[in-house]
């Protein structure tokens, strides 16, 4: 645990040295996230920090959020979808419309996270990610630091050898406020209409866009290039 804490402290530090202050971290509040939150606040402040607020997050979302503010006082960008985009779609296609195609779920994770998305990474030239390589078959391939070419930018994977486990240890270990609903069997919690709990034994995966086919590729567009993310982190 040790030497990946060193590592990941290591690419933290650089990212901020050589990209600061065209540095951000894009954070969900997930468990992989506040552990990044926690270690940027105390080793690499300059990075800024900034989170998709959908307008469908869960609650306890909001409530990590606040507490991550609180704790450590560092600034929270929020970024929201273009209020236009999202009157147009719910004018057209209904609020729910993620529940009724993959082209709507598309359509609804395009206007609600990916186009937010690429409005904060603009300017910047780096970005940080809590990625971690155990998490999906299509990360075996992820490196530390890589280049993103959805977004032409470098990526930082800090915490890209980290075990589940080790993101707990260091969250009970450090106090680090953390979604509530990792309690309730949510290991990935995404917007509230589109995650579940999952039962045991059930891919942690398997409670976002739980109603799609399973050959669907279920994906949200955040890592699309170079890791194709199924189901990702966010
Ligand atoms: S996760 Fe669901 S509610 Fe959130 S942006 Fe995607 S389709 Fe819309």
């Amino acid at each position: 645990m040790s030497q990946i804490l060193v590592q990941t402290m290591d690419l933290l530090k650089q990212a901020a040295a050589e990209y600061s202050p065209d540095v951000v971290f894009a954070c969900s509040f997930g468990a992989e996230d506040v552990v990044l939150f926690d270690l940027i606040a105390k080793h690499a402040p300059s990075i800024r920090i900034i989170t998709l607020d959908t307008g469908r997050l869960p609650q306890e979302t909001y409530d990590v959020m606040d507490a991550c503010r609180e704790k450590y006082g560092l600034k929270i960008e929020l970024q929201f979808p273009a209020a236009p985009d999202v009157e147009q779609m719910v004018r057209e296609k209904g609020v729910n419309l993620f529940y009724q195609s993959i082209e709507n779920r598309k359509l609804c994770c395009e206007i609600r996270k990916v186009r937010p998305l690429k409005r904060a990474l603009e300017g910047a030239e780096a970005w940080v990610t809590g990625l971690r390589r155990e998490q999906a078959s299509s990360r075996t391939d992820m490196q530390p630091i890589e280049d993103d070419a959805a977004f032409g930018i470098r990526k930082f994977n800090p915490l890209i050898e980290w075990s589940e486990k080790d993101i707990w240890d260091y969250i009970h270990a450090n106090d680090v406020p953390y979604n509530k609903l990792h309690d309730q069997f949510y290991p990935s919690i995404g917007c509230a209409p589109c995650t579940r709990a999952i039962s045991a034994g059930e891919d942690p995966r398997a409670g976002r866009w739980w109603w799609e086919n399973e050959d669907a590729v279920a994906e949200c567009g955040l890592h699309a290039n170079p890791v194709s993310d199924v189901k990702g982190a966010h």
